[in-house]
């Protein structure tokens, strides 16, 4: 099994509950998930479009990268059929932050992900879980949080937010 990290975000239709979904449907894939605080920021460059809300989520899996990807990639498809219909191309998104400590160059694949160290709303949610975290080159993700600006990096909600809701009692 191994460890990963996955980042979520979203900025189109509601925001939190595609999230939620989201962590869903990435229970049924990985197991041992646990998930950070919920945060928004704002979208930089296009800056009249909605703020994105973002979240880091953690988990083991015996699922080889790339097999890991396609199910991910399978659950913004399936998310965004909703989502096309409804909101726009680009409610969800989920990237691989992190599989283990190996470093991936592949077409389709790159891990650590690129941006991932310059990217305060990954940082936050990411240190949330894991700010002792060692990357693959050796550097420490709570050294990293330390260099971006995170101004714009607002925790909405504690975690908790993504939570199973509880069963309902129907004993009627
Ligand atoms: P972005 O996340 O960069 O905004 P997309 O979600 O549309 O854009 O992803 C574009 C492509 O990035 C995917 O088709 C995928 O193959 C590739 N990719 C490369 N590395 C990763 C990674 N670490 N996590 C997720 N996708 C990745
Ligand atoms: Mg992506």
């Amino acid at each position: 099994m191994t460890n990963v990290f996955l980042g979520i975000g979203g900025n189109l239709g509601d925001r939190r509950q595609m999230l939620r979904s989201a962590v869903t449907e990435i229970r049924q894939v990985i197991d041992d998930v646990r998930v950070s605080a919920l945060y928004e920021s704002a979208a930089w460059g296009v800056t009249d479009q909605p703020a994105f809300l973002n979240a880091v989520v953690r988990g083991r899996t015996s699922l080889p990268p790339l097999q890991l990807l396609d199910a991910m990639q399978a659950i913004e498809h399936d998310l965004g059929r909703v989502r096309e219909q409804r909101w726009g191309p680009r409610a969800i998104d989920i990237d691989i932050l992190l599989y283990g400590t190996e470093i991936i160059d592949e077409p389709r694949l790159s891990a650590p992900h690129p941006y991932m160290t310059r990217r305060g709303f990954v940082l936050r949610p990411l240190a949330d879980l894991a700010a002792g975290l060692t990357l693959p080159d050796g550097s420490l993700v709570g050294e990293w949080l330390t260099t971006v600006a995170q101004d714009d990096v607002r925790q909405i909600e504690g975690p908790g937010w993504a939570d199973e809701r509880d069963i309902e009692i129907n004993d009627g």
